[in-house]
């Protein structure tokens, strides 16, 4: 990466790609919604296919509005490329497809985002790779469970949707040692709070359709790594065929733009709201590792650059009670998903972990009165406000 990237995250998510400006002085980057590219003659074609001259053959493979997209994101995450593709799950399946084969295992964190979970079990496992699941807690004997058939560690932090954290440079160096490939789900702590790479782990996963979209209006994912990870990457994404759609690069590059101040302030509403919920006589308990006393803090003070977005508390009583406090929220919408500029609130037990039985829950730490809470960019005392006529009423 030029140095000109050295830059901080405001500034890149502005202007790290040179994206417009090389297009007839355009100032934003246009939509190249085009599936093909016309050459001028056979010897320019001939000159793309050996590599000596740069273009585009077929959108699968590559477009530059993308690529424009793509080169701020890994600028961001400190990573020498960025792909995009269709959605966060075909950036997942993609990882899997390129660095994975029958007879590998596949080491995953015992909390996962839903999907990510049922792609491994039901899909992957058909292949013929084996997937076994670490507990959170035994993340600090990470070295005993990695054996000689392990070839990939997928985990995330802040985890979904207690928001415990994981130590990554601790992961990232042990996995390191014994030849294991790391992959980090992003998602939860955007690039702007939390640089994976930068802490030794070898590929960053995001789901796009969360802060970096960050208006929940486009479906996107994307993988970030070094040069060496990125390009057998790209072909498994020629082939499989997750591409990103010209027009949703679009609203990526444009919500990139604007990451850095929303999760600024993302940042800002969830602190407030867990400390209001944290002393609300209604509320059991609050999870977000920005209150002092949550068991993450100490890990997540040293590896984040805030504690995001995300904030999830139990209220006293049963999924009813649940049930009944998010059905009397009027500003905060019930509604799944994160990142996006609107306060959502959701019920894990109702969506992500709808089909687990409540001991399975229960194994993972989500009770049934647990709400998830996406601080969204509404005043912060509205949004405290509308909790506080929600438990009461
Ligand atoms: C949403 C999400 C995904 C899946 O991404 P999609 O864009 O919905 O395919 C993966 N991981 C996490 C943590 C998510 O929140």
């Amino acid at each position: 990466m030029s140095n000109k990237w050295k830059r901080k995250d405001h500034t890149k998510c502005v202007a790290a790609g040179d994206a417009g400006q090389l297009y007839n002085g355009a100032l934003v980057t246009p939509i190249f919604q085009t599936t093909n590219y016309v050459f001028a003659d056979s010897q320019d074609l001939i000159d793309l296919q050996e590599g000596k001259a740069g273009g585009y053959l077929y959108s699968r493979y590559a477009n530059p509005g993308i690529e424009a997209a793509e080169k701020r994101l890994a600028a961001l995450e400190n990573g020498e490329q960025a792909l995009l593709l269709s959605s966060g799950m075909a950036a997942t399946a993609t990882i899997c497809m390129t660095f994975l084969k029958a007879g590998d295992r596949l080491l995953a964190s015992g909390s996962l985002y839903g999907g990510t979970t049922s792609l491994f079990n039901d899909i992957l496992s058909r292949f013929g790779v084996q997937i076994d699941y670490i507990p959170l807690a035994s993340f600090d004997q990470l070295a005993d469970h990695l054996d000689e058939s392990t070839r990939l560690l997928w985990f995330e932090t802040p985890v979904n949707p207690t928001l415990g954290v994981l130590d990554i440079a601790a992961i990232a160096n042990t996995a390191r040692e014994r030849g294991v490939l790391t992959v980090c789900d992003n998602t939860f702590a955007s690039p702007i709070n939390q640089k994976p790479l930068d802490l030794g782990v070898d590929l960053v996963m995001h789901s796009a359709s969360k802060y970096i979209g960050g208006h929940s209006d486009v479906i996107g994912g994307a993988v970030i790594g070094c040069d060496e990870l990125i390009s057998p990457t790209w072909k498994t994404r020629k082939f499989l065929g997750g591409c990103m759609d010209p027009h949703a690069a679009f609203l990526v590059e444009r919500g990139l733009k604007t990451l850095a101040v929303r999760v600024e302030r993302h940042n800002f509403a969830a602190q407030k709201i867990a400390e209001y919920l944290d002393d609300h006589p209604k509320v059991r308990r609050v999870f977000y590792p920005g209150l002092p006393d949550s068991p993450g803090h100490t890990i997540a003070a040293k590896q984040m650059s805030g504690f995001g977005g995300m904030v999830s508390f139990e209220v006293y009583g049963g999924l009813a009670e649940a049930i009944r406090t998010i059905d009397s929220l009027e500003l905060i919408a019930n509604a799944t998903s994160l990142g996006g500029v609107e306060s959502l609130a959701s019920l894990p037990a109702l969506t992500s972990q709808y089909f687990q039985t409540p001991e399975e829950r229960a194994a993972s730490g989500i009770s049934d009165a647990l709400i998830r809470l996406s601080a969204g960019l509404e005043d912060v005392d509205d949004l405290c406000a509308d909790l506080d006529q929600a438990l009461n009423a």
